[in-house]
């Protein structure tokens, strides 16, 4: 499941991209995605540039003109294809295609592609002044790379809540954009067991937390993501972070910095994996 890092190297490719270009055409294959699309994107959108291409949280949005912003979000398996032939077929698994010009001029800019065989994913038109748009973004915590992300904040919520700071890290009400791969490479770089209680974590601890859980999301999108799964920039190209993980699917192998064996074990339904000598 893409977290952070994957969906900011999609959105910063993609503003690469299409930045400046004109929607020209809107084909929809399926409107019946995790929320239903709406039947006004296909006339919309015509002949609006695109401002800008950036990302909240696990979400992708790009603000186009007249107040119009699609946002996305690629579950599971979705990914963004940019291709610079108009002649490519659609794929099956190929929602959205949308075809974009270059300002000012009928020359063919690129083709963009939702493509997303789980479903899971969504992809819809608001206006950027409307409710309902406020509201996707309404209770998402900070954004963990802004500097608005202070410690302190951090730690008061973190320290009232007597869950396990796995869980903690994973609610998007807290901080945002991280997933399993992660949370769990940033408790081990903080040396912090997956299942101490936030209320039992120092102020020290939480604050090494914090400049881990930076550390490991820069170092992450330097190196495109990770590909275990499905990831793959708008290119195509995969990223390689999955060559730096400590802990995330590495059981059974040894600790990069004790030895010791990594362990997996399901914590509230998914996989945690760390090391038990070096996360207290
Ligand atoms: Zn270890």
């Amino acid at each position: 499941m893409p977290e952070l890092p994957e969906v900011e190297t999609v959105t910063r490719g993609l503003n690469f991209a299409i930045k400046n270009l004109i929607v020209k055409k809107v084909q929809v294959n399926r409107y019946d995605l995790r929320i239903k699309v709406s039947n006004k994107i296909t006339s919309v959108l015509n002949n609006l540039k695109v401002i800008k291409v950036k990302r909240r949280a696990k979400y992708g949005i790009i603000d186009l003109e007249n107040e119009y912003s699609i946002v996305f979000h690629l579950g599971m398996s979705g990914r963004i294809v940019i291709d610079r032939n108009d002649e490519i077929s659609l794929n099956k698994h190929d929602h959205i295609a949308i075809d974009f010009y270059k300002k000012n001029s009928k020359k063919f800019g690129v083709r963009f592609l939702f493509r997303d065989p789980r479903r899971f994913g969504f992809f819809n038109i608001y206006k950027r002044n409307s409710k309902v748009y406020e509201n996707i973004f309404q209770f998402i915590g900070p954004e963990p790379l802004d500097n608005n992300f202070s410690i302190k904040k951090f730690f008061n919520k973190i320290n009232k809540r007597h869950s396990n700071i796995k869980s903690i890290l994973l609610n998007q009400n807290i901080i945002a954009g991280l997933g399993n791969i992660y949370v769990c490479e940033a408790l081990f770089l903080a040396r912090i067991s997956p299942k101490a209680m936030g209320s039992s974590l120092s102020y020290n601890k939480i604050k090494k937390l914090h400049g881990k859980i930076k550390e490991v999301l820069l170092k992450a999108i330097e190196e495109g993501g990770t590909s275990i799964q499905d990831h793959k920039n708008v290119s195509g190209e995969i990223g390689y972070f999955q060559y730096y993980l400590s802990v995330y699917n590495r059981e059974k192998e040894e600790c990069n910095n004790c030895t010791s064996i990594i362990i997996r074990f399901k914590q509230n339904g998914r996989s945690t994996y760390y090391c038990q000598k070096c996360q207290k």
